[in-house]
């Protein structure tokens, strides 16, 4: 299902000369519009006629999470503020908020994208859409909400939270498709089974997922616990929100939209261009967007990106999972660990559960690195050695994959707590000293 075949399908050398239109006009536009933009570009001496074609986008400036911060609220706008017609800020996973203005075109071009998402996971006008993330300042809510509408499906807007509650109305207004975080997939799966309410009662096939970095093993969890399909969604509020890529039915690798959102991938210490299907970091320059438009934003989210067809039909480049931020990334005794990795030991261990909190510390001039994990219920015994030889199970299974060994705790059944929006899954103590 192809919402914009034209666009979405669209030969690699016709997308380079749209791109290459639209970076040029973009330039053009900040140039004029936000002194930001042409402050930095004087700093290195460009002008707008420098850039004519898309390969010399590498000439351009970065532009960082600190430059919003710098010009809190609204200094980056190209728009005057009449023009802008919504503010979003970031959920501050990682500092103070970030603001962000869109035009009515902008939020056309969201709807349209958010559109593209849903019908490549299969959903259609005939559906209903129980949408989860919450509502608000946050992108999540809202985006997925526009592009419902846009689509003509119904829009069961419940924001996040009130977890019975949400089963209860999926159950009785037979929501087809869900989107929320996947860690409040998961425990929304885990509410539906202790409700006692056969899982055949629901309607529910289909979900998108996203706003945080998820794996394949959690896909496979949320997929059986819900009994759907489950694919990815990927945004971020600097770009637009949810939608600047998704999943099609072939499930590898997510479509970015890039008529409107132009991705590079560079080498993290080099800020040099990689080849394609190398790992590096992400970086956007938005082709379309008039309200507050970014030029070389860095994600710091680490990926690869892919040229070929995909089976689906899409010429669209297509994403690898994100790894993690380079910023989640946790530096314990010189190993680089990403909280990913714990998870996917997790879920490849059916006798825990996929919630984890891993807290750092530095005792005597040393990191401590701790793990704490649930047993799932069925697995969990007042035995000592039953509980011991578990913990020696993972211990070893952890330090294989992430080279280092940490210290597991296990924690009651229950005890760790559930996420409803993003997760939080570290708690980095040495950053307080
Ligand atoms: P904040 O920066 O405050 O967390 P955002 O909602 O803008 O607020 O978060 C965007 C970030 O969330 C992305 O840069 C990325 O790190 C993460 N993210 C969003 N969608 C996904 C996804 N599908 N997979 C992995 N990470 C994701
Ligand atoms: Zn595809």
């Amino acid at each position: 299902m192809i919402w914009n075949e034209t666009i979405e399908c669209m030969e690699r050398d016709e997308m380079r000369k749209l791109q290459t239109i639209r970076l040029k006009r973009i330039i053009e536009y900040t140039y004029h519009n936000t002194p930001f933009y042409r402050r930095k570009m004087q700093e290195v001496g460009l002008t707008p006629d420098d850039i004519v074609s898309l390969d010399d986008i590498v000439r351009l400036p970065f532009t960082v999470k600190q430059d919003l911060r710098d010009n809190y609220p609204f200094g980056l706008m190209a728009v005057p503020m009449s023009e802008i017609v919504r503010l979003h800020a970031s959920s501050g996973t990682t500092g103070k908020p970030i603001v962000v203005g869109y035009t009515r075109k902008d939020l056309g071009v969201w709807s349209e994208v958010v559109a593209r998402s849903l019908y490549a996971a299969g959903v259609t006008r005939n559906d209903s859409v129980q949408v989860s993330y919450g509502y608000g300042l946050f992108t999540g809510g809202l985006g997925l909400h526009c592009g419902v509408e846009t689509i003509g499906g119904t829009v069961i807007p419940m924001s996040s939270g009130n977890t019975q509650k949400q089963i209860q109305l999926m159950h009785d207004f037979g929501a087809a498709a869900l989107a929320c975080t996947p860690s409040y997939a998961l425990y929304l799966g885990e509410t539906i089974r202790e409700s006692g309410i056969p899982r055949s009662e629901f309607k529910l096939k289909t979900g998108m997922f996203g706003a945080e970095p998820w794996t394949e093993n959690m896909r496979r969890e949320i997929e059986e616990s819900l009994g759907i399909k489950a694919y990815d969604i990927y945004g971020l509020t600097e770009i637009i929100g949810p939608g600047v890529g998704s999943e099609c039915a072939c499930q590898h690798g997510t479509h970015l939209w890039e008529d409107h959102f132009y991705p590079e991938i560079l080498d993290p210490q080099t800020l040099q261009p990689v080849a394609p299907g190398v790992t590096g970091e992400l970086v956007f320059t938005t082709l379309t967007k008039e309200g507050m438009p970014m030029i070389r934003y860095r994600t710091r989210d680490l990926t690869a990106l892919h040229y070929d067809k995909c089976p689906c039909g899409r010429t669209a480049v297509r994403m690898e999972r994100i790894l993690g931020r380079s910023d989640d990334m946790l530096i314990i005794r010189g190993v680089n660990v990403f909280p990913s990795q714990v998870e996917s030991v997790l879920l490849e261990m059916p006798e825990f559960e996929p919630h984890y909190l891993i807290v750092v510390d530095r005792v005597n001039n040393t990191d401590t690195f701790q793990v704490q994990v649930e047993v799932r219920p069925e697995y969990y015994s007042d035995e000592i050695n039953k509980i011991l030889s578990l913990r020696k199970k993972i211990t070893a299974r952890m330090q294989s994959v992430t080279g280092i060994q940490p210290d597991i705790k296990i924690v009651e059944p229950r005890s760790l707590e559930r996420s409803q929006g993003k997760a939080k899954h570290v708690i980095d103590n040495r950053k307080l000293v």
